[in-house]
């Protein structure tokens, strides 16, 4: 003890100045201060199922390198008085539950610099997600049904439209409910099983706002939990199966779309001239006749007022046509087969971006 009486010293071991915090020596406070607190083990839970992992009771995708960075931030406790903190890790997988974490720290308190190197065990157990859980009891709770109206669509056009889901899905934040509980052909259409109805309704904007159409939204109830009804819900959507200029069977008549509207189609009339605005639902009994793909144009032989002759590309012989009421002097006429016999079909705006089969 060399200490002068009143003069500081250790108060654990008597030794001389400087002294850090509660008027210790510095090998004294090296020997009862640590930078960080790292628990041995330390547990985590991938689903055994889809791999994604628990973190603080939620279910997230993220990769191993977030996980390491997860469990150091939740498990490393760093010293309360500590700054200018610094920290490394390298990890190395010991068996396929089991991953070391080596990690290098730095920091300073009361004045002093702190290294460590210190341990940690990632232990990995298996669970199952919700999303998992789910799925395997064939949990669902709406169905989307993809229709048409005017015509039956191909299979390359349903394979379109469910395409599209995938992409909703993507766009959305992850939610363990938006997955698809099963799918297939039906008879007129596709039928997709989802586990959300929020999904279901997204999706169904999505057909709405990108292939025009309608969908009609039911209801029914299944049971009841915990006193609340347990619904399910049922979408169907109808897209339509005709495009603009097609020529349709409605309401008795030939009618060719001349533009889409808000909630529809403006319908223009063959026979006569006549517009008239049409919902997707009055629209729903409609039937394609003729696509524009499938019209001809031709040049007119010779016309009187109110018949044309042409050379008929199916026959190669001459063949009559009542001339559409809109019809110019020498013009072309563009042409669409319907029960065996020509029909003239007068103008649209669509026709200019079309030259239909020339002959
Ligand atoms: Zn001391
Ligand atoms: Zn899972």
């Amino acid at each position: 003890m060399s200490s002068d009486l009143g003069g500081d010293f250790c108060v654990v071991c008597g030794a001389d100045p400087p002294l850090y915090g509660e008027r210790m020596c510095e090998p004294c406070v090296r020997k009862r201060v640590k930078l960080v607190k790292v628990p041995e083990n330390v547990p985590w839970v991938r689903c055994a199922r889809c791999g994604i992992v628990e973190i603080q009771g939620k279910w997230v995708h993220i990769s191993e390198e977030e996980i390491w960075d997860e469990l150091i931030q939740r498990h490393v406790v760093v010293h309360e008085q500590a700054s200018e903190v610094g920290l490394a890790f390298e990890t190395r997988r010991v068996s396929d539950r089991h991953t070391l974490i080596y990690i290098q720290v730095e920091g300073v308190i009361e004045g002093l610099l702190f290294k460590e190197e210190h341990t940690m065990r990632a232990r990995m157990a298996n669970g199952v997600c919700l999303t998992c859980t789910r799925r395997a009891g064939n949990y669902f709770e709406a169905t989307v049904q993809l229709r048409s109206t005017g015509r039956r669509l191909i299979e390359e056009e349903f394979t379109a439209l469910r395409a599209t889901l995938d992409t909703v899905i993507d766009e959305l934040a992850d939610d363990p409910m938006f997955f698809i509980t099963s799918e297939g052909a039906v008879t007129g259409g596709y039928d997709v099983v989802l586990g959300s109805k929020g999904l279901a309704r997204t999706w169904g904007r999505h057909l709405v706002s990108n292939y025009g159409g309608h969908l009609a939204e039911s209801n029914s109830t299944v049971g009841r939990k915990d006193g609340i009804d347990v619904t399910r819900l049922t979408l169907l959507y109808r897209k339509p199966g005709y495009d603009l200029g097609d020529v349709l069977r409605w309401r008795d008549k030939f009618w060719r779309p001349a533009t889409w509207s808000k909630d529809g189609a403006i319908m223009s009339r063959i026979d006569r001239q006549e517009r008239t605005g049409a919902t997707w639902r009055d629209l729903e009994s409609a039937n394609v006749i003729a696509q524009m793909k499938d019209h001809i144009v031709a040049d007119i032989i010779t016309e009187d007022s109110s018949v044309g002759e042409f050379l008929d590309p199916t026959t190669w012989s001459m063949a009559e046509v009542r001339l559409p009421w809109d019809h110019v002097a020498k013009e072309k006429l563009r042409l669409a087969r319907i029960d065996g016999e020509w029909l003239a079909l007068h103008k649209l705006g669509c026709d200019d971006d079309d030259e239909g089969k020339a002959v």
